[in-house]
């Protein structure tokens, strides 16, 4: 069979399979329809099912999470884990704890994250899982309980060879901190490598909380540089105000960039003179509120409500750091034509699929979230390393491999992209390179 047409047949067949989830639908049919020039050159992967095989989760768990209020009152939410494919590594993805969680956008991320570990280079297989659980407004105890009970179901199916969670949106130290705590408890052993983003007392490793955000910019940095441009002087629109676009905003000043808006959920703010981060990371990371309250702080910026209108704001460089779907294709028309350059995605798949296409056809620098997010898992993956040898590296020492890491990513999509007749296709370039390492790993391992 021709590999158009298998590719379409192999696609036909997910909308038969996973009805109503759009956001798996699209993530596969992205990157599917990219490697059609690989199966053209490599039939045997046509031949041996590899693409049913890939699209096809080796195991999903769903479960009950069943939690007391401070009220004394019973909630329940509903955990998710899939564990999408081992072929080059335990599987290794975060968790989600968001109102909006549920089965396709697990699996679409849990999809994602099989290609961005595979371009990381480290021995790392995809899964992602989370929770329909909203943290926002719980108490610390809540989210204890909560956690306590998630924990308390998923320490059946992880395990540092087996899965490795960690963050994602809603979960940070503070939960993965409770999450250890729990597992250690039910399993009566201590065992780091089974979480990562840990306390820096027992098992983290530094510069894991800045390393998505740095990472993301040192990719930028990459694709910039490669068309004779740097962030010195750029100015930068961030979406999001969590822990990918903090970092992010703190690597970019550092670089010579003015970071002019940063969003959450209920709106966006302006600063002309550039965002004073360390005013956002006492919102956002120390009293949990709102990033209107950047206003009582510096009364010379601006606070817009609602956060898509963010885009209109004119820059040279976007790094959208919130959520799936915040650049349909209207605001990526708008950013086209305020002349941005680069677009580098820190946040999984924030760009619709029409929007890539603007970007595309409009000769911007395009990121795709994993190539260019894929630091924060790399650090993970050195955060394991550390753990198995019983060492602790120093900051300098994981921000330089951090680096290399996100050197190396840009290097190998862009060397893809060319070497399958699309120069400068970073998206077709990551797709191919991740895809390929798996791809060699699944032939050899025979039909498991
Ligand atoms: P956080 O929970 O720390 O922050 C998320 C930010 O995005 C918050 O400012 C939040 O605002 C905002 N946000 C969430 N949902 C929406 C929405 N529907 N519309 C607008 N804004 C929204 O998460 P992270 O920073 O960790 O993650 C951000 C993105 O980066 C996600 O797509 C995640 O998958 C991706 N990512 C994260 C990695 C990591 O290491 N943390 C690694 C790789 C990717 P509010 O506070 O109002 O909810």
């Amino acid at each position: 069979m021709e590999a158009k047409q298998y590719v379409e047949k192999v696609l036909s067949k997910i909308n038969r399979t996973n009805p109503g989830e759009k956001e798996f639908i699209d993530a596969t049919k992205e990157v599917l329809i990219s490697l059609i020039p690989v199966l053209e050159k490599h039939p045997e992967f046509i031949k041996a099912s590899l693409l049913e095989r890939i699209v096809e989760p080796e195991r999903q768990i769903i479960f009950r999470v069943p939690w007391i209020n401070d009220d004394g009152e019973i909630e329940v939410n509903r955990g998710f884990r899939v564990q999408f494919n081992n072929a080059i590594g335990p599987y290794k993805g975060g968790l989600r704890f968001h109102p909006s969680v549920n089965l396709s956008i697990i699996k679409f991320l849990g999809f994602e994250q099989i290609f961005k570990n595979s371009l990381t280079g480290l021995p790392i297989g995809g899964a992602k899982g989370g929770s329909d659980f909203n943290p926002k407004g719980k108490s610390d105890n809540e989210i204890m309980r909560f956690c306590q009970s998630f924990m308390a179901e998923l320490y059946k199916y992880i395990g540092g060879n087996m899965d490795v969670p960690a963050g994602d949106i809603g979960v940070g130290g503070r939960e993965i901190g409770y999450l250890y705590g729990y597992y250690k408890k039910l399993k009566s052993l201590s065992e780091q490598g089974v979480l990562t983003g840990k306390g820096l007392t027992f098992g983290g490793s530094l510069a894991r909380t800045e390393a998505t955000g740095y990472g993301l910019v040192y990719f930028a940095e990459e694709m910039l540089n490669d068309n004779d441009m740097s962030f010195k002087g750029k100015t930068v629109v961030i979406s999001g105000s969590g822990n990918v676009a903090i970092y992010a905003t703190q690597k970019a000043q550092e670089l010579g960039a003015k970071v002019v808006a940063l969003s959450d959920s209920n709106g966006y703010i302006y600063d002309e003179n550039g965002i004073d981060i360390n005013v956002i990371k006492e919102i956002k990371e120390v009293r949990r509120g709102r990033i209107k309250e950047y206003l009582d702080v510096v009364p010379n910026s601006k606070y817009q409500e609602g956060c898509n209108k963010i885009w209109e704001i004119k820059c040279d460089i976007a790094l959208p750091c919130a959520t799936q779907g915040e650049i349909n294709k209207q605001s990526a028309e708008i950013l086209v034509t305020n002349r941005v350059k680069v677009v580098a995605e820190g946040a999984n798949m924030p760009s619709t699929l029409e929007a890539i296409e603007v970007f595309q056809n409009n000769n911007v620098l395009f990121g795709p979230a994993k190539a260019a997010n894929a630091g924060g898992v790399a650090c993970s993956a050195l955060e394991m390393s550390q753990n198995s040898l019983r060492l602790s590296w120093t900051f300098e020492e994981v921000d330089k491999k951090l680096k290399e890491i996100m050197k190396n990513i840009y290097n190998n999509t862009k060397k893809s992209a060319e070497e399958y007749g699309q120069p400068g296709n970073i998206l077709m370039g990551a797709n191919i390179a991740g895809f390929m390492k798996v791809a060699k790993a699944m032939m050899s391992q025979g039909l498991v």
